[in-house]
């Protein structure tokens, strides 16, 4: 997983899709990988946004954004792909 600073979030967001919160939930039994180094598990830590098919931008309670995509259906398998502080997510955000 990538530890990306405010620029590396610019960067990776142009090309991003996005949709909002609402779209869908996380309903799944696993731990995903954050970025602030613990393991969060998906249908209890909160999300900002949705992304693609089982995106998710997870926030967590140390206040870290990771990306989250969840693969397979009765074996399901969290991937995070990046992740970064929401400061600075808020940040490239407000770039954009
Ligand atoms: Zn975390």
């Amino acid at each position: 997983m990538k530890i990306l600073d405010t620029a590396g979030v610019v960067n990776e967001m142009v090309s991003q899709k996005t949709v909002h919160a609402n779209a869908m939930k996380p309903n799944y039994d696993v731990n995903f990988k954050c970025g602030c180094g613990e393991w969060h598990e998906a249908r209890s830590t909160s999300y900002v946004l949705c992304g693609g098919i089982n995106e998710f931008f997870f926030l967590c309670e140390n206040n870290w954004i990771t990306l989250v995509k969840f693969r397979g259906f009765f074996r399901v398998t969290p991937e995070s792909r990046w992740s970064c502080t929401f400061v600075d997510f808020d940040t490239a955000s407000n770039m954009m």
